[in-house]
């Protein structure tokens, strides 16, 4: 692993976990020894599924963010995955927050050190007292689809600064937000005169191309859309500053979506003086960072241990053996079903080994999470070493993205807990001066 040696850190965050360097391969290896150990020593629930989250992999992406999208401000989507080290990195490196709840802020605001002008409060259907404790807590940018909406920040916030949210093209996306917000272009000069009529300040435009977007080039209708937004609230009376373009960010396609969007705002926006361009990524930043190690704690096969595999069996296309896992659909694996993943198992240690044969014959298997429930299956058909056996240990990469949020306690069993590293490499030294600092500046 690049001959990076593990080590850990004393926390520079008493509340917070240590944090550990190393390559995280090494610290899921280390989190399996440690399981077996505790397994020997007969403790209960010695072999608990794990997380390992590299926190230099998140700073790499704000790396390539900010060499491809220089101009736009990232505010971090909290909701995608709010790990207490992850919104510190962030928050270290000059983010935003762009947060959906009255709890995303407080989480955000109780780091310390963030200014409320920090956040964007981007739920634009939102709860009468959650927009009254924002202009408690001083959050003023806030997003808005609706005349109901406009009432209710009347009421509530009359000073807030509003962004409206447009309706633009998600259909190429993985999880589409335009069933639910976003107000169509047709209605938006409606929209900025009740604004005016109830002397709200409305600053600048939003849109979302919907989580996961498989098509950059919606990205440069979306800019068009806004472009013909600022130029309504100019006819309006309002003097538009912001510009926010939302998350939908894929890890693959991120430089093609960062070029659309360049010249897209390039060509819609040559001037750009008084504008401020922020976004919204949410899995851009934390999908690769995290893998999850979970443990194989039952097996259901046709064959005893010591029958060879029939080649029949092997070779038909129905999943032959069923391995149950301690994390599922109701936990981490909540990305099945609400996020729309497919979950790519791998062996990370067999019969106490982390080195698998090349010759291991393979056979067609099905992986199920712990609960009594049967939509709980985590990989309906996959092809997995044909040796496997319970204590075995699994590895799932990707993720970091809408899944340690989203987990449930279902059936009793607990939500996966973090390993925290740093990585290997230069990045890691770089992460852990800008947590020093950050931890230095809020004291904690
Ligand atoms: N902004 C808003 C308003 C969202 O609803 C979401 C996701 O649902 C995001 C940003 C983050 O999107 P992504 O994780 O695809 O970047």
């Amino acid at each position: 692993f690049g001959g990076t040696e593990a080590g850990s850190e004393p926390s520079f965050f008493p509340s917070l976990p240590p944090l550990h360097f190393g390559h995280p391969e090494i610290h899921l290896r280390n989190g399996i020894m440690n399981a077996s150990r505790l397994a020997n020593d007969a403790e209960p629930d010695a072999e608990k599924a794990f997380f390992v989250a590299d926190l230099s992999q998140v700073y790499r992406q704000h790396l390539r963010w900010v060499a491809c999208l220089p101009e736009i401000t990232p505010f971090y989507a909290v909701k995608c995955n709010p790990d207490p080290y992850v919104l510190r990195l962030l928050a270290s490196l000059g983010a935003g927050f762009d947060c959906a709840s009255n709890g995303e802020i407080s989480q955000v605001l109780s780091i310390g050190g963030i200014d409320p002008s920090r956040i964007i409060f981007a739920n634009p259907c939102k709860a009468n007292s959650f927009i009254r404790n924002a202009c408690k807590m001083g959050v003023d940018a806030m997003t808005f689809d609706n005349m109901d909406e406009l009432h209710k920040v009347a009421r509530t916030h009359p000073r807030a600064k509003l962004v409206v949210r447009i309706l633009t093209d998600d259909t190429k996306s993985l999880c589409q937000l335009g069933l639910k917000y976003g107000a169509p272009l047709v209605t938006v000069p409606g929209l900025l005169a009740k604004a005016k009529e109830l002397h709200l300040d409305v600053i600048g435009v939003s849109f979302h191309v919907g989580s996961g977007c498989y098509d950059p080039s919606v990205y440069s209708d979306a800019i068009a859309r806004a472009r013909s937004v600022f130029d309504m609230a100019k006819e309006a009376g309002f003097s538009f500053t912001l510009l926010d373009v939302g998350g939908g960010f894929e890890d693959a396609l991120f430089e093609q979506a960062a070029s659309v969007l360049t010249d897209a705002i390039h060509q819609h926006f040559p001037d750009r003086t008084n504008i401020k361009v922020i976004a919204e990524p949410g899995r851009f930043y934390v999908s690769k960072a995290f893998s999850l190690a979970a443990n194989i704690i039952a097996r259901r096969a046709p064959f005893s241990d010591s029958t060879t595999i029939n080649e029949n069996a092997t070779l038909s296309d129905h999943p032959s053996v069923m391995y149950y896992i301690n994390d599922g659909v109701y936990g981490a694996f909540n990305c099945i079903l609400f996020d729309h993943q497919v979950a790519h198992p791998y062996v990370l240690s067999m019969n106490g080994s982390f080195h698998v044969p090349s010759s291991e014959p393979v056979c067609l298997s099905s992986v199920w999470g712990p609960t009594c429930d049967s939509i709980d299956c985590v990989s309906p058909k996959t092809n997995l070493p044909a040796g496997l056996r319970v204590g075995d240990w699994l590895g799932f990469d990707n993720m970091g993205a809408y899944t340690v949020c989203a987990a449930s306690q279902f059936n009793g069993f607990e939500v996966s807990k973090v390993v925290y590293t740093l990585g290997g490499g230069v990045t890691a030294a770089e992460v852990r001066n800008n947590l020093l600092a950050f931890a230095a500046e809020t004291r904690q």
